[in-house]
């Protein structure tokens, strides 16, 4: 039998890494994310734990390397674990890494257990140090808790990368704090771009902070220099000389990152993005739940391909804040 086809785009770009949201549901409200009120998805619209499995060890088939699990909150899902683990039996057999995406409000409790699974690195989202201004932006009094699970993780060997979106007035005069925190405690940071993804309280457009403006203040302050470094994301590094840390800086409105793009998302649904930033969609569920599986699958993913468009297309001073595209980041998965 002929090895399956790897997964390779209308452009030509080659896909091995997978974004798996395992729930729509989040302990936090954080205000950019998602509305106070959020309504979220039927239960038995949700990917059962075989049916992720399934639907990653599919995409492992076709060349995915890379696969991070996201949501909303993951570990907030029952069964993650269980997941974590028997992904983690693909690791040195088509996977070279499995990683997650989280909040951190409960990852003292599964650090361990993470690691064990053979996870190494993790990102955690953390947008401010100060307690009050976390309960605001998160909407939730759980920055101990974060930060206990942050040191768990470290404590358990796990590598943590945190990841924190740019905030114009929230957290723009913190931000050289955080990465002096993160370098102290050898964690690099990511900045993110607010993006206008899905319905939310507030006008994104009166928070958005381009990182052009965030870089040049941290330029004035430290000695950065661009880095080779890559981790397969769309983020851009720089040196910082005095901390000895790295920044990540992700643009997704500033600049076009989308030529290397080497990524897709499924949501909770199995509903497959292409694009964080479009509307293009392929049914996965209905792929799984169908008579024959495997084969749906694998032509659902040669569908995605032919539709994976060249770029996204944010706009975050569209007319009315209206988002570009209506779904959460926590539905599509950061
Ligand atoms: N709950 C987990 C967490 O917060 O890490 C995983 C899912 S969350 C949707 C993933 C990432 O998306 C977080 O770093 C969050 O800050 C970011 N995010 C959410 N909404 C966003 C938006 N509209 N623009 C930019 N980043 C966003
Ligand atoms: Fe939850 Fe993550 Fe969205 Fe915050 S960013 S509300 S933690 S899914």
């Amino acid at each position: 039998m002929t090895a399956p086809a790897p997964l390779i785009d209308q452009f030509n770009r080659r896909i091995s890494y997978l974004r798996l949201s395992v729930t729509d549901r989040c302990d936090l409200r954080c205000a950019y994310c998602m509305p106070e009120r959020q309504t979220f998805l039927p239960r038995k619209d949700v990917l059962s734990l075989e049916e992720l499995h399934k639907l990653a060890l599919g995409f492992i088939d076709r060349g995915i390397t890379k696969l991070r699990l996201t949501g909303g909150e993951p570990l907030v899902r029952r069964d993650m674990i269980e997941l974590v683990k028997a992904l983690g039996r693909k690791l040195g057999d088509g996977l070279e890494e499995l990683t997650l995406t989280t909040n951190a409000t409960r990852l003292a409790e599964f650090a361990d257990d993470l690691r064990e699974a053979g996870v190494r690195r993790i990102n955690v989202s953390l947008d401010t140090l100060d307690r009050a201004a976390f309960a605001r932006l998160a909407r939730r009094d759980s920055l101990p808790q974060v930060l206990e699970g942050i040191a768990a993780a470290q404590a358990a060997g796990l590598t943590v990368k945190l990841n924190t979106v740019a905030l114009k007035d929230l957290n723009q005069a913190e931000i050289p704090a955080l990465v002096e925190w993160a370098h102290a405690r050898a964690m690099d940071l990511t900045l993110i771009e607010v993006m206008p993804l899905g319905e939310v309280e507030t006008d994104r457009f009166d928070h958005y902070l381009p990182l052009s403006e965030v870089r040049a203040a941290l330029d004035a302050r430290w000695t950065l220099s661009d880095s080779p470094h890559r981790t397969g994301g769309p983020a851009r590094y720089a040196d910082v000389a005095e901390t000895g840390g790295r920044i990540g800086f992700i643009t997704p409105l500033t600049n076009n990152f989308c030529e290397g793009c080497n990524r897709v998302r499924v949501t909770a649904t199995g509903q497959m993005h292409p694009c964080l930033g479009g509307n293009e969609q392929v049914d996965l569920r209905a792929a799984l739940r169908s008579a024959d599986p495997d084969a749906a699958l694998s032509t659902a993913l040669d569908v995605a391909m032919k539709i994976k468009p060249l770029r996204h297309h944010f706009d975050i001073s569209a007319p009315g804040g209206a988002p570009a595209v209506a779904r959460h980041m926590s539905t599509t998965g950061g």
